[in-house]
C-alpha cells in the first residue's frame, strides 16, 4: 500500500486539506492523535514523562499537563529533547503498526514533524502543504487566539517554509482561498491511485 506522509508548518492547512481527502474515504493516520494518546494516564509514554518532568506536570485529575509541557520544552531545549526521546520513537511504531492495519489503494500518514524528527523513510512520498508564513502567522493567530509574537516564535521553532518545500514530491498549495483546495486534492487522489496500482503491480511481479 502507498504511503503518503502529509506535512507542512503550522497552521499550514494540514488538518483542512486532511478532512478533504477523508471524503474520498482515504484512511489517515494521525501522529497529533497518537501523541495524545500516548501521555494518557497509565499509557506508555505517561511514567516516563513524569519521571522526567516530575510530578508538577500534573493536573488535579492525573493528567498530563500538555500545554505547561509544551510551555518548558519551548524555552528548555534540553527538556524538548528528553520529551522527543520518549515520545518520538512510540509514535514511529505506532505509525508503523497502524499503517499495516490499513486497507485501501493508498493511506495518508499525517505527521506535523515529518522533516524535524526524519520519518521521511515511514513514507514513499512526501505531500507538503504550503502557505506563505505571513498567511500561517495570520491564521494561527487567529485559531488558537494568540498574539503575533507567540505565533511567530511558533513558527520559529519549526522547519521554515523553504526546508519544507526541499522535501516535496507534492505541493498543495493553500494560498488562496479555501474552496482552491478541492481541485489539487483531487488531482493527488487520481495520481495516488495511479502510483498505488503501479506498486501493486510492481509487488505481483516479484520486484
Ligand atoms: P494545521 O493543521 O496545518 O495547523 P489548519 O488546517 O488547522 O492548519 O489551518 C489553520 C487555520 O487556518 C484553521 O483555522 C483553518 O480553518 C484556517 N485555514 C486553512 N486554510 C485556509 C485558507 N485557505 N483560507 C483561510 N483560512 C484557512
Amino acid at each position: 500500500m502507498l504511503k503518503i506522509g502529509l506535512t507542512g508548518g503550522i497552521a499550514s492547512g494540514k488538518s483542512t486539506v486532511c478532512a478533504l481527502f477523508k471524503h474520498y474515504q482515504v484512511p489517515i493516520i494521525d501522529a497529533d492523535t497518537i501523541a495524545r494518546q500516548l501521555v494518557e494516564p497509565n499509557e506508555e509514554a505517561y511514567a516516563e514523562i513524569i519521571q522526567s518532568f516530575g510530578k508538577g506536570i500534573l493536573q488535579k485529575d492525573q493528567t498530563i499537563n500538555r500545554s505547561k509541557l509544551r510551555q518548558i520544552i519551548f524555552s528548555d531545549l534540553v527538556a524538548k529533547q528528553a520529551l522527543e526521546n520518549i515520545l518520538h520513537p512510540k509514535i514511529r511504531q505506532q505509525l508503523i503498526l497502524k499503517s499495516q492495519q490499513q486497507h485501501g489503494s493508498y493511506i495518508i500518514l499525517a505527521i506535523p514533524l515529518l522533516i524535524e524528527s526524519n520519518m521521511h523513510d515511514l513514507v514513499d512520498q512526501v505531500l507538503i502543504i504550503d502557505a506563505h508564513p505571513s498567511l500561517q502567522l495570520k491564521r494561527l493567530q487567529h485559531r488558537d487566539g494568540i498574539s503575533a509574537e507567540q505565533a511567530q516564535a511558533m513558527l520559529n521553532a519549526q522547519c521554515n517554509r523553504e526546508q519544507h518545500l526541499a522535501c516535496a514530491d507534492d505541493i498543495i498549495d493553500n494560498n488562496h482561498k479555501p474552496a482552491c483546495l478541492s481541485k489539487q486534492i483531487e488531482r493527488l487522489h487520481q495520481k495516488y491511485i495511479k502510483l498505488s496500482n503501479g506498486c501493486q503491480h510492481s509487488n505481483s511481479n516479484g520486484q
